[in-house]
């Protein structure tokens, strides 16, 4: 009988998953029986743009954690999906560091080009998942929120690809009930608008902080204050922007840190991460980590050891995502369609532990960006999915670090070369600082 596998989540990584089996199916293979469930109306995960926060139209949480104005915060060089080039999907190069709305049509635009969409049960969060040791089957519940319609369906295997990056982790600090101001977490920030002519506190030294705050000195914002517990982001910040240590407390609008220094500020955004949260899985199958390169129990970063019909897409930290979630998908894929056969779970967890003690050794960003090349090579090589110039790809990753310690308000102004055609990115028209609008009809005038 034919397999039936379910995809939870139809973002970048659940969509690698749909376009793995499609490409097997394409040369001829006979695929199992697949159905994606995804929470949201549409597909593309947070790359689909919502200007919601809290909840949705379905009383839902909002997945969404992008805001308007987001551009790539990495060459597109580095993401670029090894069976679909940029130059494929726009006819032409473009520029190295395209808006959101620009990725999200590459993205959709790659899976679009199959009945993808067929697969894909929209409105329909995943609400539990169990496995039957009798029968060998797992047994997911959802709900159609459409038609207010809790159901079951049986599959052999389950791939979870919903996401890291939406349930915020959210600290509070004294004072915050009474501070005038408004207090957000960077899930909940959508527009640096709001926040022309004031003076903001950023919490935190990640993407998050260093994006958002310089977004918003961008759209206006008087000025930047980032805070942190750790090592401050080493870049040479332009005047109008303030690093401090970790905050101790608020009163009223002053903000204490812990060195004793004050800054008045009108609002503080909490750039302090996200929590992977598999509400729909009991214990014995939910992956529990931080956010780091090599969660552990994850066989090839993929497999769950405990119970090998079980795979998770897209968990690790990530400077590799597009063609890291492909390259996943396809292994994850091999594994079902019993062309890969695993090992015994003692050797597997043996393998984990050894990429765990090397990811433990890299120190630096260069030494994590050759760690996750390592590991995005040692996939590739595992499966048919097209090998590209991974070393290429790590050094313009290190060029990308490079680039944003030299300056960080113009690193988007740079090009980089495509691993997949050997050219070089034209320049775009107009300087990040200075590009104001980010649609994709602006992005692309020549
Ligand atoms: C603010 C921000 C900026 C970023 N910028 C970049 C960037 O510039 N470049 C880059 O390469 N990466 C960037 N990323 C990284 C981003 O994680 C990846 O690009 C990518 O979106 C991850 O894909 P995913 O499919 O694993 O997860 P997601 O994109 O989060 O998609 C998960 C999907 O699962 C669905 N889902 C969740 N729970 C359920 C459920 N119970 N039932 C059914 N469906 C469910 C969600 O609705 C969603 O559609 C950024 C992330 C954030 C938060």
């Amino acid at each position: 009988m034919t397999k039936r596998v379910g995809i939870i989540g139809a973002g970048p990584s659940g969509l690698a998953a749909l376009r793995a089996f499609e490409s097997a199916r394409k040369k001829g293979a006979e695929i199992p029986e697949i159905v994606c469930f995804e929470k949201q109306a549409d597909w593309g995960g947070l790359w689909n743009y919502t200007w919601r926060t809290g909840l949705d139209e379905c009383g839902e949480p909002v997945h969404g954690s992008m805001y308007r104005f987001l551009w790539s915060n990495g060459p597109k060089e580095c993401l670029e999906f090894a069976d679909y080039s940029f130059e494929e999907h726009f006819g032409r190069e473009i520029p190295s560091y395209p808006p959101r709305a620009v990725l999200y049509d590459y993205i959709t635009g790659r899976i679009s080009k199959g009945n993808l969409r067929d697969y894909i049960r929209f409105r329909t969060p995943v609400r539990g998942v169990t496995w039957d040791g009798r029968t060998a089957k797992f047994t997911v519940t959802v709900e159609d929120l459409e038609k207010k319609h809790v159901y079951t369906e049986v599959f052999d295997d389950v791939i979870v690809a919903s996401g890291h990056f939406s349930v915020p982790n959210v600290p509070s600090f004294p004072g915050f009930n009474n501070f005038p101001g408004r207090v957000l977490h960077a899930h909940d920030f959508r527009d640096a608008n709001e926040f022309k002519d004031k003076d903001l506190l950023m919490i935190g030294s990640s993407y998050s902080a260093e994006d958002i705050g310089t977004q918003c000195f961008k759209y206006g914002a008087r000025s930047v204050t980032f805070s942190c517990r750790g090592k401050p982001m080493g870049y040479d910040w332009p005047e109008g922007f303030h690093k401090r240590p970790l905050l101790e407390r608020v009163e009223g609008n002053t903000a204490y840190f812990i060195d004793g220094s004050t800054k008045n500020v009108d609002a503080i955004i909490l750039c302090t991460g996200y929590r992977h949260h598999f509400p729909f899985l009991p214990d014995s199958l939910r992956l529990e980590t931080n956010n780091r390169l090599y969660p552990l129990d994850l066989y090839k970063g993929v497999c769950w050891i405990k119970n090998p019909h079980l795979f998770y897409l897209g968990m690790q930290d990530q400077y590799y995502t597009f063609n890291m979630f492909d390259a996943q998908a396809w292994f994850a894929r091999d594994v079902i369609m019993d062309r890969i056969h695993l090992p015994p779970a003692a050797d597997m967890t043996a393998d984990t532990l050894e990429w765990r003690a090397r990811e433990e050794e890299a120190s630096t960003p260069y030494e994590e960006i050759d760690f996750q090349t390592d590991y995005v090579r040692d996939l590739i090589s595992l499966t048919d999915y097209p090998p590209f110039d991974l070393d290429h790809v790590a050094q313009s990753f290190k060029d990308w670090k490079h680039d944003k310690v030299e300056n960080i308000m113009t690193y988007r102004d740079k090009s980089y070369v495509s691993a997949l055609t050997g050219k070089l990115a034209p320049a775009h028209h107009t300087p990040w600082m200075e590009a104001m609008d980010d649609s994709l009809e602006a992005f692309l005038k020549q």
